[in-house]
């Protein structure tokens, strides 16, 4: 993985601190959840990733355990633009961290109680955004008119999700 550049970093730190500060008013984060939180390492993502917008990486040790090695955010995360979305995708990351590993259903509640509602639900959004700055291709619906954004050509292949009408390739060069 790249390392975080310092306006990166910069960036991230404060999202830290804010995710902390959160974290902290809703529930009561013991001290060593605190110090692991506090220290862990923050990095960035390769930012040609659309659909991973966060990830916590452990190193398994000789003796079979795991350790925390660092909380990576997308780099296109750390703009102003995004930076709601940005705390709660950090805020997932550090539910992880604290030690909820799976998905489960006592992950999804904590999850839930983040208080900026609409930026939890932002996911979707970044990713077509993220596929929209890097798509050389549109598939475009000749019924419907909806575009897909996307690196490679669909070759006939895929279908309109709304209409189900064959996709029709055209390239980004003649959108814009
Ligand atoms: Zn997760
Ligand atoms: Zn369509």
């Amino acid at each position: 993985m790249p390392n975080a550049n310092p306006t990166q970093h910069g960036f991230l730190e404060h999202l830290r601190r804010d995710v902390l500060e959160v974290m902290q008013s809703l529930f009561t984060l013991d001290e060593d959840k605190h110090v692991l939180l506090s220290d862990v390492k923050l990095g960035v993502l390769r930012s040609n990733a659309t659909q991973r917008h966060g990830a916590t990486r452990w190193k398994r040790q000789p003796d079979g355990s795991l350790d925390l090695e660092v909380v990576d955010l997308h780099p296109a995360l750390l703009v102003g633009e995004w930076r709601g979305y940005a705390l709660f995708v950090l805020f997932h990351e550090f539910l992880h961290v604290v030690g909820h590993r799976a998905h489960d259903a006592t992950f999804r509640d904590l999850e839930r109680l983040w208080p900026d509602k609409a930026a939890a639900k932002q996911g979707k959004a970044f990713t077509h955004d993220r596929r929209l700055a890097r798509a050389r291709w549109h598939w475009v619906c000749p019924t419907c008119e909806q575009r897909y954004p996307r690196q490679r050509r669909g070759s006939g292949k895929y279908l309109c999700k709304t209409c189900k009408t064959v996709l029709v390739d055209v390239p980004v060069k003649d959108i814009h």
